[in-house]
């Protein structure tokens, strides 16, 4: 495994904790209110979870993952508060970092694109060390999918995607599709059984073998 860089990684994450890019030089509409990004990353996280966009609770509290969507993803981990938000055995990384914002129905705007286009790329190129990925809802889906060089079946939606998530066991990194952990997707739980039965099992076992400390791992 490639070593990343600790002080790049830092001096990127700085660079990111200071960014206002869609406050000064949005590519669609001014961002409504200060950026907040909240990304978690180490030289040593294993595991990453990677999101859509913070919704406004956590642009308040700064804790990804701090509202009901957070208890839900961690009941399908398995994994306790400790472990998820240790940042040294989990990364945690939105295709946007900021709130977006909501839209005129009351719903979160879909992540900012300018992230993608200024930070993820040298954000993943600094943590080459992670080995498997829990690809949360479709925005995350279709960037680490086409980033990783996974074809995706024409027309494919988030659904037909989760449900064969079997196609990435072998992949390295290895990739979890899911759901987005919402109250929202409720439903979609009750209609789709599988997902509980089969794919959260799988999901704990390879969360539980991610977070284990390997022999010279600090
Ligand atoms: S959403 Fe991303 S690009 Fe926009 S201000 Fe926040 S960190 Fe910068």
């Amino acid at each position: 495994m490639q070593a990343s860089s600790a002080p790049d990684l830092e001096a990127l994450l700085a660079r990111i904790a200071a960014c206002r890019l869609c406050r000064d030089a949005p590519t669609g509409a001014i961002l409504p209110h200060e950026p907040r990004p909240v990304v978690r990353v180490s030289g040593t996280a294993r595991l990453l979870i990677a999101g859509q966009a913070p919704g406004v609770r956590v642009h308040r509290s700064g804790v990804p993952f701090d509202d009901p969507s957070g208890e839900r993803l961690r009941d399908w981990m398995g994994i306790d508060r400790a472990a998820f938000y240790d940042v040294a055995r989990v990364a945690i990384v939105p295709m946007g970092f900021c709130f977006p914002g909501h839209d005129a129905t009351g719903g979160d705007l879909p992540p900012r694109p300018e992230c993608r286009a200024v930070w993820h790329d040298d954000l993943f190129a600094l943590a080459p060390q992670i080995e498997t990925i829990l690809v949360v809802g479709s925005y995350a889906q279709a960037f680490h999918l086409r980033r990783l060089g996974h074809a995706r079946v024409k027309g494919e939606g988030m659904t037909a995607l989760v449900k064969r998530w079997r196609d990435f066991t072998q992949a390295r990194p290895h990739l979890i599709p899911l759901p987005h952990p919402s109250w929202r997707n409720s439903g979609w739980l009750k209609r789709n059984p599988w997902f509980e039965a089969e794919l959260v099992p799988h999901l704990r076992a390879q969360v539980r073998a991610a977070l284990t400390p390997r022999g010279g791992d600090g």
